[in-house]
């Protein structure tokens, strides 16, 4: 017997040909190979007993031939201001986080694409978990498909790669991913609603720059130089703040800088001067975040109103800048925050004696 396929891992449209050919083969006629496919992402169903369009031998046939694999969902949270934090559990123990964050006519998801990350930023939860595994296609999508089987499901309109782990660190997943999240036969999100958030990891940009679709990159900065970027960002030894800086250059679309305001750290007036002129190289719009608290190992938010000071300073040289709204507060929504308080922490793997980060 050959063993099933998750079709959940493959594109929308290499699903569809693998379950029409399949159709055919069972007699039943192609057509009803893409009634199945319509019921993985468009119109998602818990299993191939739901897709009740269908005749219950086919759905049989399809169980035996295909999986639809889903998380379970272990725990979830509700802020008062609307945002939900969902912590799922996959088949082997792991467990991940999904924020779905509504705003106005908005619902972004927050999905993670690793189960905890190997990157170890001095003031990130999830960092301070250590790495366990990339996740797969269908583990890193379906945290988008399982908030849509709810009842009554959320949809989400906006995508953002900045729950746990290094999204370009696991590229051949996410590529994958892309394509699923963004195609009108799976979830039709258009690609500029689409955010990958990096530390800066350079073939991955590349290799994103490659897609012909207009899918966002947003760089986490958070210090203006090198030697106080490594103290935070251990990365930063192995792709330096300029060659990140003359990536985002030469991506062909705007590219958004975030940065994690701590207090007393990179938030003084040379820092901004530093910070504005590295965002004018590359003519990045700048994202201000206030720190969110929780997990974050000594570090202070710097004040609103330091903030905002900041913040003008960066448009008085000429930069475009935000400063992010916090949400979720009261329920720690930030990368890592919902597993952290779940698990007892695990000891990171600790980066080697040249600062490097050992890639898996
Ligand atoms: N690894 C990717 C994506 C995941 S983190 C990246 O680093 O970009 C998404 C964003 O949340 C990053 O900018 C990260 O630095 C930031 N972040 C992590 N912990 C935070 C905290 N406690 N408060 C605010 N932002 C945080």
């Amino acid at each position: 017997m050959t063993t099933p396929v998750n079709l959940l891992d493959l594109t929308p449209a290499a699903a569809e040909l693998a379950l029409r050919a399949f159709a055919e083969e069972c007699g039943v006629g192609a057509y009803r190979g893409s009634q199945a496919a319509r019921h993985l992402w468009q119109a998602p169903v818990a299993g191939f007993a739901d897709m009740t369009v269908l005749p219950a031998e086919f759905r049989a046939q399809l169980a035996e031939r295909f999986t639809l694999p889903r998380p379970e969902l272990v725990a979830q949270q509700a802020s008062t201001d609307g945002t939900r934090k969902f912590l799922f559990r996959m088949h082997d123990g792991q467990t991940v986080e999904t924020v779905a964050i509504p705003d106005d006519d908005r619902m972004t998801f927050c999905i993670s694409s690793q189960a905890g990350c190997p990157l170890q930023c001095a003031f990130c939860a999830t960092g301070a978990m250590g790495f366990a595994r990339n996740l797969t296609p269908s583990e890193i999508a379906g945290q988008v498909r399982e908030l849509a089987l709810l009842d009554p499901p959320l949809r989400a309109t906006n995508i953002v790669f900045m729950g746990m782990g290094e999204p370009l660190m696991n590229w051949p997943a996410v590529d994958v991913v892309l394509t699923t999240l963004n195609q009108p036969q799976g979830l039709g999100i258009g690609a500029r609603h689409i955010t990958i958030s990096t530390v800066g990891w350079l073939p991955g940009i590349q290799a994103l720059a490659r897609r012909p679709e207009q899918f966002r990159l947003a760089i986490s900065v958070h210090a203006p130089s090198d030697a106080l970027r490594a103290t935070l960002m251990p990365v930063n030894t192995k792709f330096p703040l300029d060659d990140v800086i003359a990536a985002a250059g030469e991506f062909d679309r705007r590219v958004t800088f975030e940065y994690v305001m701590l207090g007393g750290i990179n938030d003084q007036p040379e820092h901004a001067r530093q910070l504005a002129a590295l965002a004018k190289r590359c003519k990045a719009f700048v994202n201000l975040i206030p720190l969110h608290p929780g997990g974050t190992m000594g570090f202070v938010p710097t004040s609103r109103d330091d903030i905002g000071t900041f913040a003008r300073m960066m448009r008085k040289a000429g930069v475009e800048v935000a400063v992010r709204k916090s949400r979720g507060l009261d329920i720690d929504a930030a990368c890592g925050q919902l597993r952290v308080e779940r698990l007892a922490r695990q000891r990171p793997a600790l980066a080697n004696e040249n600062r490097e980060v050992e890639i898996p």
